[in-house]
C-alpha cells in the first residue's frame, strides 16, 4: 500500500481507507519549522512527544530544525537514528535509572534537566557533570495557558538560585528553564515568566548562559483564537535584553504544538449515523485524545463523498467515536454538509499535536495508516 500521494483526492481515488489515514503534509511542516527557526530570537528545540512520528521529525528537521527536546532515551534514540547529526536534550527531571548515563555514551547527549535539589546527585552520579550542562526548572504559572503545568513540574524561584549553585559545586555548567504550561493564549504569559527568570537571575552571583524559555506556543483552532506567532516572537525580543545573563548567552524555545499540529490531518469515516449523530471510527480514545482536556474543542473539517468534496447546507452534527464508552464523544458540535452519510469521509486539519502520540487500541480500533500528501498546492483544512 502507497504512503504517498498528491492529495486526499488522490489518496481516497486509490482506496477508500475503512480505518483512519494520518496524513502527513511535509510541506506544510517545512514552512512551520522554517517559520519558527527564523523568527524566533533563539535556539529552537522540537518538543518531540508532540508528535514523534518519523515524517514529522525528518520534515522539521529538513526545514532547520536539528536540536530536540526529548524526554526519554527513547525519543533520544528514535531522532539519533533518523537525523544522526541532530542534537538532543534530555529535558525531563524525571529519568528511569541508567539512560542519562546511555544517552551521554551513546548519544553525547549533553544537556539536562532537574527540578529539585534532590534530583542532581543521581544525575551526576550517571554523567560526567564537567562536560554537561545541567537545567533547573522553575515553577511558572500563568491563568492563559491551556493547561497548567506547575503542580507537577518544577521548584519555586526563591529556591532557584541554591539549585543553580549546587548544580556550579557539582561541576556541570548550570542552566535556567521554565515552562508556561501548553496552549499559552498571551504574550504576555513569556514577558510574566522571564521577568520572574530575570530576578532569579539578579540573584544568583555567577553568570549563566542559557535560558529555556519551554514551549507553550500556540495553535490557532476553531472557537479557539489566539495572536500569531509572530507576537509571541515580538515580546519575547522586546524583553530579552533585560536579562542578565552571562557572555555568548542565549534563549531557547521547546515549542510542540507550534510546530507539528499544522501539518497532519485525519481522515475518518462514518460508519454510523443517528439523525444530527455522526459516528465515526476515530475517536477520543484514539488521535481526537487531546480533546478531552480543557481548552481547545475541535478541529478544522471537510467532508468527502467518494473521492469527491462534499458539500450542501451545513448542519449542525455531534461526533462520536466507535467505542463502547459513553464518554467516547467529541466535545461541542461541528458544521457538515446535511446530507453526509454512512460511508463518507471527514478530513480534520491541524490535528499534528498530541494525536498520533497518545492513541490507544481500547475495544480493538486503531490505525497506523499514516501517509504522506506532496503537491504544495495540498492543504489540510484549516
Ligand atoms: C510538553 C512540553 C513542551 C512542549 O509543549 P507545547 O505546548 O506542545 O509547545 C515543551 N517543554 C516541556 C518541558 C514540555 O513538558
Amino acid at each position: 500500500m502507497s504512503r504517498r500521494y498528491a492529495s486526499t483526492v488522490a489518496l481516497l481515488r486509490a482506496r477508500q481507507p475503512e480505518l483512519p489515514v494520518y496524513c502527513i503534509y511535509p510541506h506544510v511542516y517545512h514552512d512551520a519549522g522554517r517559520h519558527f527557526v527564523e523568527n524566533f530570537p533563539g535556539r529552537v528545540l522540537y518538543a518531540v512527544k508532540a508528535n514523534n512520528h518519523p515524517f514529522v521529525i525528518s520534515a522539521l528537521h529538513a526545514a532547520g530544525v536539528n536540536d530536540f527536546d526529548c524526554a526519554s532515551l527513547q525519543e533520544i534514540t528514535l531522532v539519533k537514528s533518523l537525523c544522526p547529526d541532530a542534537r538532543c536534550y534530555f529535558m525531563n527531571p524525571v529519568r528511569i535509572a541508567g539512560d542519562a548515563r546511555q544517552a551521554q555514551r551513546e548519544f553525547g547527549t549533553r544537556h539536562f534537566m532537574i527540578d529539585h535539589a534532590s534530583g542532581l546527585a543521581p544525575l551526576v552520579d550517571e554523567i560526567d557533570a564537567q562536560r554537561s550542562v545541567i537545567f533547573a526548572r522553575m515553577a511558572v504559572s500563568h491563568h492563559s495557558a491551556m493547561v497548567d503545568l506547575s503542580t507537577k513540574f518544577g521548584a519555586p524561584p526563591a529556591d532557584m538560585p541554591g539549585i543553580l549553585a549546587n548544580i556550579r559545586d557539582a561541576g556541570a555548567e548550570p542552566a535556567l528553564a521554565f515552562n508556561v504550561g501548553t496552549g499559552v493564549t498571551e504574550p504576555g504569559a513569556y514577558t510574566y515568566a522571564i521577568g520572574l527568570a530575570r530576578e532569579v537571575l539578579e540573584k544568583t552571583p555567577f553568570p549563566v548562559r542559557l535560558l529555556d524559555i519551554g514551549g507553550g506556543f500556540p495553535r490557532r483552532y476553531p472557537g479557539f483564537i489566539v495572536p500569531p506567532l509572530d507576537e509571541f516572537f515580538a515580546a519575547i525580543r522586546g524583553i530579552r535584553h533585560e536579562l542578565p545573563l552571562g557572555a555568548s548567552s542565549e534563549i531557547m524555545a521547546e515549542p510542540g504544538r507550534a510546530l507539528s499540529a499544522p501539518g497532519m490531518s485525519t481522515i475518518a469515516r462514518v460508519l454510523l449515523r443517528k439523525e444530527s449523530r455522526l459516528y465515526l471510527n476515530d475517536g477520543m480514545y484514539g488521535a481526537f485524545w487531546e480533546l478531552r482536556f480543557k481548552g481547545h474543542v475541535r478541529y478544522p473539517a471537510r467532508a468527502y463523498r467518494g473521492h469527491e468534496p462534499l458539500v450542501g447546507k451545513p448542519h449542525s452534527f455531534r461526533l462520536f467515536g466507535p467505542t463502547c464508552d459513553s464518554s467516547d464523544e467529541l466535545p461541542g458540535s461541528v458544521e457538515l454538509p446535511a446530507g453526509i452519510d454512512v460511508g463518507d469521509y471527514i478530513e480534520f486539519g491541524s490535528m499534528g499535536a498530541y494525536s498520533l502520540s497518545g492513541r490507544t487500541s481500547f475495544n480493538g480500533f486503531y490505525s497506523d495508516d499514516v501517509v504522506r500528501i506532496e503537491t504544495e498546492s495540498s492543504l489540510p483544512p484549516s
